[in-house]
C-alpha cells in the first residue's frame, strides 16, 4: 500500500478532521473486505475554496474565505450545510462534510457528503451585506451545486433566508427557478413543514429511544443542554414537554444551572428577543462546571471538540446525546466509555435534519407538497429504525454505539463504491 497523503492534509493540528480520521481508524477491522476501500472515506473527492468580495455599506471591498467539499459521491450527490462563522477552517469543512457522508448512508437517503461554510462573523454584517456575501458565494461554487449534483442546507448562523437568496442565485444564473438546488427553504419557496424543527426533534426521539433501551424513563430524566439555537432549543422544548426537567444550560453568554428545571417556554421566548440566555433567571455557574452539573442526559449541541479529555472525567450523565456535530474527541470517548457513559454519535442523533432535507427534496421534485403529520411520522419511524439498528450492530459487536454507527455508515458507502467500481 502506498498512500502519499495530499499536502494539504498535513498539518499539526489537524482539529475536527483529526477526529474523523481517528473514528474511521478505530472503524476500519470491522470492514472486513470492504476496508480495502477504505483510503475512500480518508480523504474528500474534491474541494474548493473561493474568495468572496463584497462592498460593504461604508464603500470599502472586504473580503472573505469560502469553502465547498464533497467528501464521498458514491450513494448520491453531495449534501450538507453552509456554515457562516469566524472559525470555520478547510480542514473543518472537510470533516463535517465526511460526518455527512457516513450520516446519510446511516439513515439510508440517497445522497452522499459535502459541506461549506465561511469564514466570516456575520453578526458583524448587515442585512444587505449579508446578502451580498451569500449570493456572491453561491455564485463562485456554482460549479459545485444542483439539485442533481449537491444541494446545501442550513447549518451553524445560516437559515431559511440565506437559502432563499441562495436558491434565487443560482435559478439566475440557470435561467429557471430551480427550488431543488437548496433544502431548509422557507416554505413560500417550495421548502418542507416540519424542516425547521427537524434536527431537534430527531434528537429528542433517538435520546427517548437510547434512553428506554437502557431501562429509564426520559419523563423522569434531568437534561443538560449547551446551544439552545435551532437544534437545542427544539430539543429542549420536546424534552420539557415530555415532562423531563432542563437543569443546567449553557450558550456564548452564560451558563445557568436550576435544579428545578427552567420553565422551557419563557426561555425560549427570552432566547427568541435576547439571542442569548444571559438575563434569564437561574443560578449562575462557572464554565466548566456546566459539564459536572447533576444531570441523567447531557446534549452538547453547539460546536466541536467541546467534550476533551480535560472535562470527560467529571460528566455526570449516563447518557450523552450528539446534537452537534463532532462535540466529542476520541481521547473523551475512551474515558466516557470506561466510565459506562452511552455516548449517541452525531451522525445518527442529529441525522433529523438531513432526513426531512431529503423529504423537501423530493417534494421539490414531485411538486407534491406532504402534511406535517406526515413528515414528522415517518421521520421519527426513520430515526427509531436507524437507532435500533445500531444498537443491535452495537451489542452483537460489543463495541461502542459510535462505532457501531460508523460500521453501519461505512459499509454501505464502501459497498456502493465497490459495487461502481474504479473509472477507468
Ligand atoms: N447542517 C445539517 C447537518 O449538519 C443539515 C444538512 C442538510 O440538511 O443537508 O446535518
Amino acid at each position: 500500500m502506498n498512500h502519499s497523503v495530499a499536502s494539504y492534509l498535513q498539518t499539526d493540528n489537524l482539529g475536527a478532521w483529526g477526529t474523523y480520521l481517528e473514528q474511521v481508524d478505530r472503524v476500519t477491522p470491522y470492514l472486513g473486505h470492504l476496508s480495502r476501500w477504505v483510503e475512500t472515506l480518508k480523504r474528500p473527492k474534491r474541494t474548493l475554496i473561493v474568495d468572496v468580495p463584497i462592498e460593504l455599506d461604508n464603500g470599502t471591498i472586504s473580503h472573505y474565505e469560502g469553502y465547498r467539499v464533497h467528501h464521498n459521491l458514491s450513494r448520491g450527490p453531495g449534501k450538507g450545510g453552509i456554515r457562516y462563522h469566524p472559525d470555520v477552517t478547510l480542514s473543518e469543512v472537510m470533516a463535517l462534510s465526511a460526518w455527512m457522508s457516513i450520516k446519510t448512508a446511516v439513515v439510508n437517503v440517497p445522497f452522499g457528503g459535502a459541506k461549506g461554510g465561511i469564514r466570516v462573523n456575520p453578526k458583524s454584517l448587515s442585512l444587505g451585506e449579508l446578502e451580498r456575501m451569500t449570493r456572491r458565494f453561491t455564485s463562485e461554487i456554482n460549479m459545485m451545486i444542483g439539485p442533481q449534483k449537491d444541494i446545501p442546507a442550513p447549518d451553524v448562523n445560516t437559515n431559511e433566508q440565506i437559502m432563499a437568496w441562495m436558491m434565487d442565485t443560482y435559478s439566475v444564473n440557470q435561467g429557471h427557478t430551480s427550488t431543488g438546488v437548496v433544502t431548509g427553504k422557507p416554505i413560500a419557496l417550495g421548502g418542507s413543514l416540519g424542516r425547521r424543527d427537524a434536527t431537534g426533534r430527531g434528537v429528542f426521539v433517538v435520546a427517548k429511544e437510547a434512553y428506554e433501551d437502557m431501562g429509564c424513563d426520559v419523563t423522569q430524566a434531568r437534561i443538560a443542554i449547551q446551544g439552545l439555537g435551532n437544534v437545542g432549543g427544539e430539543a429542549a422544548r420536546l424534552f420539557a414537554k415530555s415532562g423531563a426537567k432542563i437543569v443546567a444550560i449553557q450558550d456564548h453568554s452564560a451558563t445557568l444551572y436550576n435544579p428545578n428545571g427552567f420553565n422551557m417556554p419563557d426561555l425560549l421566548k427570552h432566547v427568541s428577543i435576547a439571542h442569548e440566555i444571559k438575563g434569564f433567571e437561574g443560578e449562575s455557574i462557572a464554565v466548566d462546571s456546566f459539564w459536572s452539573a447533576p444531570c441523567d442526559i447531557l446534549i452538547p449541541a453547539a460546536l466541536e471538540s467541546q467534550i476533551t479529555k480535560l472535562n470527560a472525567q467529571s460528566i455526570q450523565a449516563k447518557l450523552i446525546v450528539e446534537g452537534a456535530n463532532g462535540p466529542t474527541t476520541p481521547e473523551a470517548d475512551d474515558i466516557l466509555q470506561e466510565k459506562g457513559v452511552v455516548v449517541v454519535p452525531d451522525v445518527i442523533a442529529n441525522a433529523g435534519g438531513v432526513t426531512v432535507s431529503y423529504f423537501e427534496w423530493v417534494q421539490d421534485f414531485s411538486s407534491f407538497f406532504w402534511t406535517e403529520e406526515e413528515i414528522n411520522q415517518r421521520l421519527d419511524k426513520i430515526m427509531t429504525d436507524a437507532f435500533r439498528g445500531i444498537s443491535y450492530v452495537a451489542k452483537t459487536n460489543n463495541v461502542s454505539l459510535r462505532t457501531a454507527t460508523f460500521i453501519v455508515g461505512c459499509e454501505r458507502i464502501l459497498k456502493a463504491r465497490e459495487m461502481r467500481g474504479l473509472y477507468p
